[in-house]
């Protein structure tokens, strides 16, 4: 099966991932953490991966396109896959040619998420370079323009399953399986 989760930055895709990876034992990947492993090089495409991760825009829909569809080339993902955080645009959902079965929208409000990675930060000692308030309310004015047309795409496809992602973590988890039987 494959399934794509949407949510702004805090919606708790990643836990939700993490969850379904082990429930379903389908392959999770993030396109977040693709990218930051990437930010981590020295060569030039990685120094510029980092500026625009670290100022909290996208990067560009092309080289996300086929970076993403490489991965996905991968034996692992040919079963199926729950992708985190692609695709976040309308160019990209146009130029991603690998059929999807879900979308699961993780709703929770901007003060929340907001909330919920100052929390993040304060507690964890692995704090994100790019999680600065700036690059974090970035993040959430591009989810709004450019991510919501996505969420409307895949609802007139009829494959949006659209969850409140403010509730418990557990029952966020089993109304997912619910839903996307
Ligand atoms: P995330 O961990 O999903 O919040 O992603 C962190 C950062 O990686 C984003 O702010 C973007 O700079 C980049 N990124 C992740 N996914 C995408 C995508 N689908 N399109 C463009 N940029 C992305």
């Amino acid at each position: 099966m494959k399934i794509i989760l949407i949510g702004i930055q805090g919606s708790g895709k990643s836990t939700q991932g993490n969850l379904l990876r082990d429930k379903l034992n389908t392959p999770y990947l993030s396109t977040g953490h693709i990218f930051r492993e990437m930010a981590k090089e020295k060569a030039p495409l990685g120094r510029y991966i980092k500026e625009i991760m670290n100022a909290g825009f996208l990067i560009p829909d092309e080289k996300t396109v086929e970076i993403v569809s490489e991965y996905l080339k991968k034996p692992e993902y040919e079963r199926g896959y729950i992708l985190d955080g692609f695709p976040r645009t309308i160019e990209q959902v146009k130029k991603f040619e690998n059929g999807v079965d879900k979308v699961v929208y993780l709703e929770v409000s901007d003060k929340e998420a907001l909330w919920r990675l100052s929390y993040r930060n304060g507690e964890d000692s692995e704090t994100r370079q790019d999680e600065t308030l700036t690059a974090i309310r970035k993040r959430i004015e591009l989810f709004h323009r450019l991510t919501e047309p996505v969420l409307d795409f895949y609802k007139k496809k009829g494959i949006l399953v659209e969850i409140n992602g403010e509730k418990a973590i557990e029952d966020i988890h089993k109304e997912i399986l619910e839903k996307i039987k």
